[in-house]
């Protein structure tokens, strides 16, 4: 059983602390993408957990052994990087087999190895050519077969997919996951990019600056934002986040008034979690936000109100459709789409059941911690 603890992880370089006190436990087999903007601290954490990068307080677990002291070949770890740093001389077969041969495996137990991740990852075909002679798929595919060969507890990507283009990066993740299914080790994996670790994830950990802001699945995360910066990063297009204020009606309660004289009703579930006279920042995903007779669900606790659109993006499925509340842009969504020529005022249902509601002053969600 090979659990990955941290526990309370700092980083310093000099004076300055990048990492701040990371608290995170990874289960046995468990998928765990580490996801966040560009220098919040995600490959100096895996670094850590790898090796490669002292730890400057706290303590890591892998399997009941800490190994804050361990050097990296100890920790029974295998890293794939962005840049696949494959031996140019070396054949496929010998660059796969090389760690072991440094390792001094026997030849017998180096070929079965190998040829089992060969297999895995159906590189059969490719065993005897050098990697000039590879495309950048296959490349990464050597690379992740490196990693296999060495049967490690832990498998750590830091941004595997990053150098592919985009069509290849899709048919890689899904290749990652079929690695997963298969070998069934853990897997903590880096990328700044929300998509692939929404498809890719068991639990996704959001970083900003040094800390974990949320961790939870794909989904819980998506539904239940701790603040608005997660709610901003995760899901595309990205949440529209507009200011609002909580205003009471007189009678049946509580309103949120927002620019160009929209008012919503706050949502039942949030009416003992707002106050009257509160700055809001309404989150609203342009899926939640569909013209009358184009959306999923017109169901529910629903609001509507017309929104003149300018510009349109049909995606085929659906349209993206662009307007402005107050000096906001805002994004909505038209499901079984019709052509939309010039500008054109549609009136919008959005669902209420489906907003996020965050305080002004400190980007929290005012429904609270929203643990998984
Ligand atoms: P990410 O992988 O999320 O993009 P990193 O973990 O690489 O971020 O970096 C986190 C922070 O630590 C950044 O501010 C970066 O500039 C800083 N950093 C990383 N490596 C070093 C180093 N060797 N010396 C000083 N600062 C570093
Ligand atoms: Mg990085």
């Amino acid at each position: 059983m090979t659990e990955v603890s941290l526990q309370k992880i700092t980083k310093n370089y000099g004076q300055l602390e990048v990492v701040h006190g990371i608290d995170l436990e990874i289960s046995h087999s468990e998928f765990v993408v580490l996801v966040g903007p560009s220098g919040c601290g995600k490959s100096t954490t895996l670094r850590m957990i790898a090796g490669l990068e002292e730890i400057s307080g706290g303590t890591i677990k892998i399997g009941d052994k800490v190994v804050n002291n361990l050097p990296p070949r100890d920790r029974n770890i295998s890293m794939v990087f962005q840049n696949y740093a494959l031996y140019p001389h070396m054949s496929v077969r010998d660059n796969l087999g090389f760690g072991l041969k440094i390792a001094k495996h026997p030849e017998a137990e180096i070929v079965k190895r190998v040829e089992n991740a060969a297999e895995i990852l159906g590189l059969g075909m490719l065993m005897d050519r050098l990697p000039a002679a590879l495309s950048g798929g296959q490349r990464q595919r050597v690379a992740m077969g490196r990693a296999i060969v060495r049967n490690p507890d832990v498998f750590l990507f830091d941004e595997p997919l990053s150098n592919l283009d985009a069509k290849l990066r899709v048919q890689m993740r899904t290749e990652i996951k079929k690695l997963h299914k298969r070998v069934n080790n853990t897997i903590v994996y880096v990328t700044h990019d929300q998509v692939e670790a929404m498809t890719l994830a068991d639990r996704i950990v959001i970083m900003r600056d040094g800390h974990i802001e949320q961790v939870g699945t794909p989904l819980h995360v998506f539904e239940n934002p701790v603040n608005t910066f997660v709610g901003s990063f995760i899901g595309s297009p990205p949440m529209n986040q507009l200011d609002g204020k909580v205003l009471s009606d007189g009678k049946s309660g509580l309103q949120i008034a927002l620019a160009d004289n929209i008012v919503i009703p706050v949502p039942t579930r949030a009416r003992n979690h707002v106050s009257e006279g509160q700055d809001i920042i309404v989150g609203i995903r342009p899926d939640d936000m569909t013209p009358i007779g184009h959306g999923m669900r017109d169901d529910g606790e629903t609001v509507s109100f017309d929104l003149m659109v300018s510009i349109s993006e049909p995606l085929g499925t659906e349209t993206i459709l662009f307007s402005t509340i107050g000096a906001k842009d805002v994004q909505g969504k038209m499901l079984n789409p019709r052509p939309i020529v010039g500008d054109e005022r549609l009136t919008f249902n959005l669902s209420l059941d489906r907003i996020h509601l965050f305080d002004a002053g400190t980007g929290n969600n005012v429904l609270g911690g929203l643990d998984d």
